[in-house]
């Protein structure tokens, strides 16, 4: 897969990329993440970005020209599946969207600022608008780094079976489990005994009555028959 990131502030990108498992899927060649300087495809001496927004009130907005050279100057090399723009009024990430977008070759990712992106590069150029939650952030590039990670988890190969996305919260509408590690008693709280007992069976089910038990308890919502 490949992700080409267009931003006003790489820097803020840096440092996700180069460590934990978004590092190792990098590493190992499961994905490429580009970060683009939106300033770079700016015209000017000042390279501007930002502009007044027409009809006057408070905050820039996003000019039109350098996202569009961006865009159709990374369009001459690759095709995209997606044209992402993170937004507050975009779609909420989930995990099903999650999912089909690691399913995906090629993305761009656009990380708005101030005021937002002026309407029209919205209407030419994004296919796909995505919030990360309902509040609002200074700019894109956090949202972009949380939809990346949540994304390249999912590319077979980037985690190994131990730790499979499959068992994580929200696929199969559930919550995870409960997890324990050693030792077995800290200060008198115990470990359950089934899961110091090898008996895989009852270890699953176990887990799977823990998963049920927490999703009842702190996402009922995730339970209920959508019908
Ligand atoms: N004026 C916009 C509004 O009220 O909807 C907010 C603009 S926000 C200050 C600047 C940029 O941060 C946005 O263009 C977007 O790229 C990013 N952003 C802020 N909150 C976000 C969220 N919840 N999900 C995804 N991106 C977000």
């Amino acid at each position: 897969m490949q992700i080409d990131i267009i931003t006003l502030l790489p820097e803020l990108l840096d440092s996700p990329f180069r460590h934990s498992i978004l590092k190792r899927a990098i590493d190992k060649k499961v994905v490429t993440v580009n970060l683009h300087n939106l300033r770079d495809y700016a015209a000017g001496k000042h390279q501007q970005v930002d502009d007044y927004p027409y009809g006057g009130g408070a905050g820039m907005v996003m000019m039109i020209e350098p996202v569009a050279n961006c865009i159709e100057s990374l369009r001459e090399k690759t095709t995209y599946d997606e044209v992402i723009y993170l937004s507050p009024d975009g779609q909420l990430l989930d995990q099903p969207m999650a999912n089909q977008l690691s399913l995906k070759q090629n993305l761009i990712v656009l990380c708005g600022h101030y005021k937002g992106i002026d309407e029209r590069i919205r209407e030419a150029f994004v296919s796909l608008e995505i919030s990360i939650g309902n509040y609002v952030l200074t700019g894109g590039e956090l949202a972009a780094a949380v939809l990346v990670d949540s994304v390249v988890r999912l590319i077979p190969g980037v985690i190994s079976d131990e730790t499979s996305a499959l068992f994580d919260s929200f696929q199969d509408n559930l919550l995870a489990p409960a997890v324990y590690t050693r030792p077995a008693e800290f200060r008198g709280q115990k470990v359950p005994d089934v899961l110091l007992s090898g008996h895989q069976e009852q270890i699953d089910q176990w887990r799977y009555d823990s998963a049920l038990e927490r999703t009842r308890q702190r996402r009922p919502d995730l339970l209920e028959d959508p019908e």
